[in-house]
């Protein structure tokens, strides 16, 4: 039987269902605490109080690191515990809030008063959690990936693939955002270029960059968030190097989705229309 779109944006890169069932809010934070120390200690991703980590603890909250903490030594007191709602409600409010307002916000969401302030990219994470089976998000200034997104060659590593791993693991293009202030308007920008990605390619981003900023990956398990970003971090050191010897030379887009095509149903069906033969397009009249 055909698999449903959202099994084969959910399967990982074998092709089968990795989703394990997260049950309590402490196998979430333990999951969550294994992510930011590996891409902050392990793979040196993000120093001081750079990047964030967040799990979805059921529809309406999730935890997500303090405000200020760094990711390689975060402990468990430092994921904090939010009710998305207000915040989702006061981004769909379309009312810009100054940044007094904002801090108070986040003050006012947290499960627990005496908890520590959730960061200012809550806003996102919140926003990015009600998408169909994503569960868990890693923002990170990873270097060689903020070497591209600081560059004029940004937009060929969001849509053009350099190895094959990089299509498995971070899919056949990502969504790119300009530079804009962080808090809402981030925010309110990543939810208009998420849906016009998802309308335009029917399937959910691995990854999304940020313009002279970081990157975002987005998952069902904490393991894919770090192979998206592992994945990601060294095709644009590949893209990078290539870059220095009058390249990159980009994978050819059939095979691109012909890779992607092997673990989602979805790019196998959009492989074929893109390159369907002429003939087959051809009236049988003719
Ligand atoms: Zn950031």
């Amino acid at each position: 039987m055909r698999e449903s779109l959202l099994e084969g944006m959910l399967a990982g890169p074998s092709g089968k269902r990795n989703i394990q069932p997260m049950t309590s809010t402490e196998d979430i934070r333990r999951l969550l605490l294994d992510l930011a120390h590996d891409l902050g200690d392990g793979r040196h991703m993000a120093i001081a109080g750079e990047g964030n980590v967040s799990g979805k603890l059921d529809d309406h909250h999730f935890l997500i690191k303090a405000s200020g903490t760094r990711m390689s030594t975060l402990k468990p007191e430092e994921l904090v515990g939010v009710d998305a709602r207000p915040l989702l409600a006061a981004l769909e409010g379309g009312k810009d809030l100054a940044d007094e307002e904002i801090e108070r916000l986040l003050l006012e969401v947290r499960t627990d008063p005496d908890a520590l302030k959730p960061s200012v990219e809550s806003l996102f994470h919140a926003w990015l959690l009600t998408l169909p089976g994503i569960r868990i998000i890693g923002h990170v200034h990873a270097i060689a990936v903020n070497q591209v997104l600081c560059s004029p060659r940004k937009r060929d590593f969001a849509v053009r693939r350099v190895i094959p791993d990089q299509v498995v693991y971070c899919g056949v293009e990502s969504v790119l955002i300009p530079y804009v202030d962080p808090g809402f308007t981030l925010a309110r920008h990543m939810a208009r270029e998420v849906e016009t990605f998802r309308k335009r390619t029917g399937v959910l981003p691995k990854i999304i960059l940020l313009e002279n900023h970081g990157i975002i990956a987005l998952g069902a398990q904490h393991t894919e968030v770090i192979a998206a970003l592992a994945m990601a971090e060294k095709a644009a050191r590949i893209f990078v190097g290539a870059a220095t010897l009058g390249g990159p030379v980009f994978m050819d887009e059939f095979e691109v989705y012909r890779i992607a095509g092997r673990t989602d149903e979805h790019y196998r069906q959009r492989m074929l229309e893109r390159h369907l033969p002429r003939s087959d397009h051809a009236d049988p009249a003719d």
